[in-house]
């Protein structure tokens, strides 16, 4: 064999196997452990770490990852459900995203969890919610800063926004929730994802907590959650550097304990990490059904497709189609030998996996595996387009 890709120490031709057939994500839990502890080595000690579910909501994935993170981000009320039914505390469950229902809101108060409120009318839809139910909602501003943050694969925050309250128009809120039944437990900002400059990321943390500290006089008890976001990336591409995470964790040392902590010595101060905790931890396994020329061009037909990693594609937020990192899975040491393009099974050009990679000599039943598809993966795909049916998700 010529190196043959293991995911937590099973071959993948065997998980294939037992699976029962491609394609299938696969996701390894010892990476996902440390990842974590990457993390905490890296971060300041009384710096808690939550988890947003939307990065990957599998239920295994969500209850492995309660052992090692200190709280979790939800954006729905399924996501809320799964992260309810591992041993997380409620409390610990933050629900964060704009449009939620008056059932959502319901949902949520009942079960005790921090909303993180994205606009007045949703704030006086929670202190209704709450008295029908005779529970005092627990909630935590949203803030959109008054900055942006350049280089996030994603924008979400800065100029206007449907995330958060706008900075200035939060004091006003803040003073109106004084006197409400609620439990203004603190602030959130989250102003963009995928983030692989450690500079930027630096600058966009010494900011919202300036921004933060600075609304924290206006809150009507004292702050006991500061969320400060993450947008920490991966990379996906040759281009792509990983994050200095070491300069990222000695900056937040640094503003925790010359800045947060002499103003709000009772908050738990939260960074919030999707794609970064799970990313790396998983692949997606396809298999080749075709092998075709044309015209100077060699085709690998796969079994899979955008339908199941659309990312993979270029066409989930990303403004130029990059490849994503591709192997053959039963030749992981062999030398490339030719190029060609790796396409899915949809009846779309979209539908474009590795365009003209360089790949070992591959032909039909081979593996093909792509990489950094642990997030916004399966769930960030358009799985009822073409109606083929939906792919196995595995924790090893
Ligand atoms: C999506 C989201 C995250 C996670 O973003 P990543 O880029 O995956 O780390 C965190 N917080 C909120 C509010 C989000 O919407």
């Amino acid at each position: 064999m010529d190196g043959q890709l293991a995911v937590g120490g099973v071959p993948v031709e065997r998980l294939a196997e037992r699976v029962g057939g491609t394609p299938f994500f696969a996701y390894d839990r010892r990476l996902l452990t440390g990842r974590v502890r990457e993390l905490r080595a890296a971060l300041p000690a009384d710096l808690q770490l939550s988890y947003a579910i939307k990065a990957n909501p599998m239920p295994a994935v969500v209850q492995h990852m309660s052992t090692l993170v200190d709280s979790f981000d939800v954006a729905s009320a399924l996501e809320m459900r799964t992260a309810l039914d591992t041993t997380m505390p409620p409390r610990r469950v933050s629900f964060a995203g704009p449009g939620k229902t008056d059932a959502e809101l319901r949902q949520a108060v009942a079960a005790g969890v921090t909303i993180e409120l994205e606009s007045e009318n949703e704030a006086a839809r929670i202190v209704r919610t709450g008295a029908a139910l005779g529970i005092r909602p627990r909630v935590a501003v949203r803030v959109n800063p008054d900055f942006a943050i350049k280089g996030s694969g994603m924008r979400m925050g800065g100029g206007p926004q449907q995330f958060g309250v706008d900075a200035e128009r939060v004091p006003a809120l803040l003073k109106e929730l004084a006197g409400a039944e609620l439990e203004v437990l603190g602030l959130h900002c989250f102003a963009g994802s995928q983030n692989l400059r450690a500079d930027i990321i630096i600058e966009a943390q010494r900011r919202t907590v300036e921004l933060l500290l600075r609304l924290a006089d206006d809150a009507p008890g004292p702050v006991r959650y500061l969320n400060l976001g993450g947008g920490f990336g991966i990379p996906y591409t040759e281009k792509d550097q990983p994050l200095d995470l070491a300069a990222v964790g000695d900056n937040l040392a640094g503003l925790l304990a010359g800045e947060v902590r002499p103003r709000l010595p009772e908050a738990r101060v939260v960074v919030e990490l999707g794609r970064y905790l799970v990313g790396e931890a998983g692949v997606y396994v396809t298999r080749v059904v075709d092998r075709k020329e044309s015209r100077g061009k060699t085709y690998l037909i796969v079994d899979g497709g955008l339908h199941h990693q659309l990312a993979a594609s270029g066409n989930f937020g990303q403004v130029i189609r990059r490849n994503y990192p591709i192997a053959v899975a039963g030749r992981l040491t062999a030398e490339p030998t030719e190029q060609v393009t790796v396409v899915g099974c949809l009846c779309t050009p979209l539908d474009l996996l590795g365009n003209d990679v360089m790949l070992p000599a591959a032909g039909v039943g081979d593996l093909i595996v792509l990489y950094q598809a642990g997030a916004y993966g399966l769930t960030a795909s358009p799985t009822a387009f073409l109606s083929h049916p939906a792919p196995a998700e595995v924790l090893l």
